[in-house]
């Protein structure tokens, strides 16, 4: 493994346009859980399955109240990023990020110092509200805020419709624009790493493959065996928020040897 951990560290150096792809690994690892792992949401609670299924949602007034009393007490609001989160925003510092797609919607790229701009969140944020029938969005707390005051399925104001967290939930299409962006920048990368995802969910898996097509290295970061790894030129199964700072991790340089003939 010690291996693996020095061969990416070199391409690292070497890359100038590094893409990522994370998924929920790397959010465990801040105590926001996921869904199917052995203590996931859904795992322990069949029917909280039902909060994130578009179809449950619009039908089922009592299902949207559920979810409301669930957006209070989101593990988003309270968690902090990682090393993992804090050694990629640090390498995008060093200039060599060139995309930042996630999967996780809890926004914690952005808190650990990922430029906003430079994260594709693929399943949309937590942090943000969107109503399913005029498209209106706003942000998360104001809405949290009118539910804290008593509006327990709060509406949209300019229309009435029924309000959501701006995520992809199951039964709703993935914006055909962020996923065309994600595949861009994959097409991109001269070093793809994807950390903390199992990449068995379609299309965003795909990314892996339009990378190497590319000519790009593929490096995997995952607790588990993924469908990729027989393509990746390295697979590192060590946890995230040790793993990340170890490849990523600043270059050794010495300024004296550029002003003074330094040895
Ligand atoms: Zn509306």
């Amino acid at each position: 493994m010690t291996t693996a951990v020095e061969s990416v560290r070199a391409w690292v150096e070497d890359a100038k346009r590094i893409v990522f792809l994370t998924g929920a690994g790397i959010s465990t690892e801040s105590g926001i859980p996921d869904f199917r792992g052995p203590q996931g949401v859904w795992t322990r609670d069949p029917e909280a399955e039902k909060l994130s299924d578009i179809r449950y949602y619009v039908a089922d007034a009592e299902i949207r109240r559920k979810s409301w009393r669930t957006r209070l007490a989101h593990p988003a609001w309270t968690a902090e990023p990682n090393e993992g989160h804090a050694a990629i925003a640090e390498l995008e510092r060093r200039g060599k990020l060139h995309a930042l797609i996630t999967q996780n919607v809890d926004g914690l790229h952005q808190r650990a110092g990922s430029l906003p701009e430079r994260v594709i969140e693929v399943h949309g944020t937590v942090h943000g509200v969107v109503c399913l029938s005029c498209g209106w969005k706003g942000p998360m707390q104001a809405t949290l805020d009118r539910v804290r005051a008593g509006e327990l399925d709060p509406p949209c104001r300019d229309c009435g419709g029924i309000l959501k967290s701006d995520t992809v939930s199951f039964g709703q299409p993935l914006a055909p624009e962020v996923i065309d962006r994600a595949m861009r920048a994959a097409a991109e990368a001269d070093l793809f790493i994807s950390v903390g995802t199992s990449l068995r969910v379609y299309p965003i898996a795909g990314v892996v493959q339009v990378a190497k097509n590319a000519g790009a290295r593929i490096v995997i970061v995952n607790a588990e065996p993924t469908p990729f790894d027989a393509v990746a030129d390295a697979v590192i199964s060590s946890p995230i928020g040790e793993t990340l700072p170890r490849i990523l991790g600043e270059l050794r340089e010495c300024s004296d040897c550029f002003d003074g003939g330094h040895r």
